[in-house]
């Protein structure tokens, strides 16, 4: 079986919804991952700020200008009168429950549990949809099997077991359908995977029920070579390997949730980008395959902390790495970059959660210079360090501003960390030398 995830634009319009209905209509027993509509997990999120900020009335005026809008798309949508009642109530109740929730102080559950509506409103939604148009389809409750334990890692064994349950509770259907994003955690509330995570979803349960393949249907034909939001001339890469796609995922390219292929690469089980409004188009496939070297793809992730770790007597004692490691997993945060000198060693977190207090460590044994708004790029192929053209890359980084660069750490990847205010034009520096638009 296959597991197909459709994005929030491919459910965000009556004419996308249709698209995704006639992609999904071909006879063969399907599991279906939706997104809230586009737009909605944004605005659910500004819902429960306005609570957290103790600001009922204009929590109140979202909830009912987001309830407008599900009126006119459930009337546009649902012809059948029966049908169309039936989810107007059901709608009406998820909205009331939001009203409710805006006299409730404000609490992470409470939260989770508003931003889990927009999943739920979008499959209860389509799978009458398809019953109107006599597809049949049936819910699988994702809050029934899907599962995180205390590490906010998917409980495989957990959502095995209950996936089957689900499945065999719905009755014999041609389309089974569930919300993306939302799960329970491991004291059984509701939580979730984090922004994105409905294609997370879809590769925990592709490696759940070894699926044949996992297709992510997006806006987009695939992942393209470049971040298409910020640079021109950006191409769809029609093969990727398991690693170079989580290199991508992991290093910003949005198109994935940074976790996506985790779950499905040891059973090899091929993941296909494809677009909901232009289906002929290859899309991408992401395999065990690795074709051609060198750089094939450019990412860029935000929000990144470089800390400079000085000590004059680095060298000399040994050991001083190791007490610098030893401080970041005390408190849990992971290094991305890490370039070294005699004197110093500077690294990347993406996490300040600890900040204060890993500084406060590290002032013990070094003196600390920190930097924010920096952001990495990263530049992703088969063999990228050794193909013949990446001496390229440093040709053209005299006109790129780079704070620290990482070569070598893997076949597949080079990192440079620039000043995120120069991330834009280093991107387009490096799209248009690398990818040969322009000759150096
Ligand atoms: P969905 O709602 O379907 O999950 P997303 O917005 O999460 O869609 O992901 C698709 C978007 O990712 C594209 O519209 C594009 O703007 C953005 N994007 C960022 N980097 C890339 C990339 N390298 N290739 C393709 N799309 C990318
Ligand atoms: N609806 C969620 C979000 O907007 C999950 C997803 O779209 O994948 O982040
Ligand atoms: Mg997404």
């Amino acid at each position: 079986m296959k597991v197909l995830k459709f994005g929030g634009t491919s459910v965000g319009s009556i004419e996308n919804i249709k698209n995704v209905k006639d992609i999904i209509n071909d006879g063969h027993k399907k599991i279906v991952v939706l997104s809230a509509m586009s737009g909605t997990t944004n605005k659910l999120v500004a819902i429960a700020n306005n609570i957290s900020n103790k600001e009922p009335n204009e929590a109140v005026d979202k909830i009912n200008k987001l309830h407008e809008i599900y009126t006119i798309t459930i009337d546009t949508l649902l012809t059948n009168k029966d049908l169309n009642k039936e989810v107007k109530d059901y709608v009406s109740s998820v909205f009331n429950f939001l009203v409710t929730c805006t006299y409730k102080a404000f609490s992470i559950d409470l939260e989770n549990n508003i931003v889990a509506q927009g999943e739920l409103l979008s499959t209860y939604m389509f799978n009458r949809f398809l019953q109107q148009e006599s597809i049949s389809s049936a819910l699988l409750p994702a809050l029934s099997f899907m599962k995180i334990d205390k590490d906010k890692e998917p409980d495989i064994s957990y959502i095995k077991k209950h996936f089957e349950v689900a499945i065999n509770a719905a009755g014999n259907s041609e389309i089974y359908i569930t919300q993306g994003f939302i799960c329970l955690d491991d004291k059984d509330e509701v939580s979730n995977l984090q922004r994105g995570g409905s294609d997370y979803t879809a590769t925990i349960i592709g490696a759940a029920i070894k699926a044949k393949e996992v297709q992510i249907w997006t806006d987009i034909d695939g992942m393209h070579n470049n971040d298409p939001r910020y640079v021109e001339n950006t191409k769809p890469i029609s093969n990727l390997s398991f690693d170079e796609a989580a290199e991508l995922a992991y290093f910003g390219a949005k198109i994935l949730h940074p976790q996506t292929v985790t779950p499905v690469r040891a059973d090899n089980i091929p993941v296909r980008l494809k677009n909901t409004m232009n289906p002929e188009a290859h899309g991408t496939l992401i395999s065990n395959i690795t074709s051609e070297k060198g750089i094939k793809a450019i990412a860029a992730k935000d929000n990144i902390i470089a800390i400079k770790i000085k000590s004059a007597r680095m060298l000399q004692a040994h050991g001083f790495l190791k007490k610098v490691f030893e401080i970041f997993e005390t408190y849990k945060t992971s290094i991305d970059m890490i370039t070294t000198s005699e004197v110093a060693v500077s690294l990347t977190i993406d996490d300040d959660r600890n900040l204060e207090k890993i500084i406060e460590e590290l002032e013990k044994i070094a003196t600390i210079e920190i930097d924010t708004n920096q952001s990495i790029i990263c530049l992703v192929g088969h063999s990228v360090v050794n193909h013949q053209d990446t001496y390229k890359l440093f040709q053209i980084l005299q006109d790129v501003k780079i704070r620290m660069i990482s070569y070598g750490g893997s076949k597949n990847n080079i990192s440079l960390l620039v000043d995120t205010k120069d991330k834009i034009d280093s991107l387009q520096k490096l799209n248009d030398y690398l990818f040969e638009l322009v000759t150096l």
